[in-house]
């Protein structure tokens, strides 16, 4: 389906849970977290449905994302019952990798083929001050097993923050030259609470290429060449066998070709990670809402997506998002 900026909107990201075992300073506050009751958040077969009618307006990509997706229950067999929605043409999912070890193989057979890893640093002490709880070899064992299991492209998210990772960039980049992996460097965004306390700590992805330009002439890999990049810009340096992708969403924002949906896990259609307009599709699912009913509601959520996000290029809000990035699913 067609926005009226003429966006082909065939991507959306579904957060299956607000939870997370891991509470990163830039997406969630410390305490005080309230998280939704079991009964606020949809179940699969809602799920399912909404997937389902999306298909039939053009989605053909769906990414599992959260909170950490990993953490509900009966993750796999529902990744199962996706792939049998013959228009979908990927499965993929965003996660911190803590539990990738034990469940790589599952979601591959499953019909899993691409996965994102989160890891904002290689320094087991700073993994855990960023993540607040998490443990680095449990992820980078979890990354081991992935690749191992034959999921492919991996991609490595990075946020990268000012005075915190910011003398890590070139030892992620390295990586590129022994691995296969996509680095991924995304830039902070002031998102609720949480995010705010990052607002010194902005850093663009113009400085990190400068940076990594340090290492060797980064090449340009045309869009196109590889299917799966959305919005990054990729590049790869010279003799490396993987690939940066730099992702630019505050200083050069994508909003204009920008093909994406979200769902949130108490069943909000988002149309625009960075602005706080949502369409609910739970209440009139739960109150009996027919499946022709419910693609009308969809199309025209789509239909009204925003033509931008409400972040000027300096980091600074035009509009303050108030969700934080865990409860609408990143
Ligand atoms: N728990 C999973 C994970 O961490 O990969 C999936 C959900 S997480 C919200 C998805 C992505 O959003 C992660 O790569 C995370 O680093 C990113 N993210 C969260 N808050 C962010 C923020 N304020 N700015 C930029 N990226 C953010
Ligand atoms: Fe959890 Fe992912 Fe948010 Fe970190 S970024 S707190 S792992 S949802």
């Amino acid at each position: 389906m067609v926005d009226k900026h003429n966006r082909s909107i065939n991507y959306l990201r579904v957060s299956v849970t607000d939870r997370c075992n891991l509470r990163c300073i830039y997406c969630m506050p410390a305490e005080g977290i309230s998280c939704l009751r079991h009964e606020e958040i949809l179940n699969y077969e809602e799920i399912h449905r909404i997937i389902h009618i999306a298909t039939q307006l053009g989605i053909r990509k769906v990414r599992l994302t959260g909170g950490e997706p990993l953490v509900r229950k009966g993750i796999t067999g529902f990744v199962q019952s996706l792939s049998t929605i013959s228009a979908l043409e990927d499965i993929s999912m965003t996660t911190n990798g803590i539990l990738l070890e034990s469940f790589a193989e599952e979601l591959f057979h499953a019909g899993m083929r691409r996965i994102n890893i989160s890891l904002d640093s290689l320094d087991a002490e700073k993994y855990r001050q960023i993540t607040r709880l998490g443990d680095l070899q449990t992820v980078l064992r979890g990354i081991e097993k992935a690749r191992q299991t034959g999921f492919s492209p991996i991609k490595i998210n990075i946020v990268a923050i000012k005075g915190f990772n910011d003398d890590e960039i070139l030892d992620f980049a390295r990586l590129t030259f022994d691995h296969p992996f996509q680095i991924r460097f995304i830039e902070l965004m002031p998102l609720g609470d949480a995010g705010l306390e990052s607002d010194n700590r902005f850093l663009s992805n113009d400085s990190i290429r400068d940076k990594i330009e340090t290492l060797g002439k980064l090449e340009h890999v045309k869009r196109g060449q590889n299917g799966t990049d959305g919005p990054a810009d990729i590049y790869a340096l010279a003799g490396s066998k993987g690939q940066i992708g730099l992702i630019s969403t505050i200083t050069h924002n994508f909003c204009s070709s920008c093909n994406r949906l979200r769902l949130t896990a108490d069943g909000q259609l988002r149309t625009c990670l960075l602005t706080d307009e949502e369409t609910d599709l739970r209440g009139p699912m739960r109150s009996g809402c027919t499946d022709s009913e419910l693609t009308a509601i969809i199309a025209e959520a789509i239909a009204n997506k925003p033509a931008r996000h409400k972040i000027a290029a300096n980091g600074t809000y035009i509009k303050k998002c108030v969700k934080e990035m865990s409860a609408i699913g990143g």
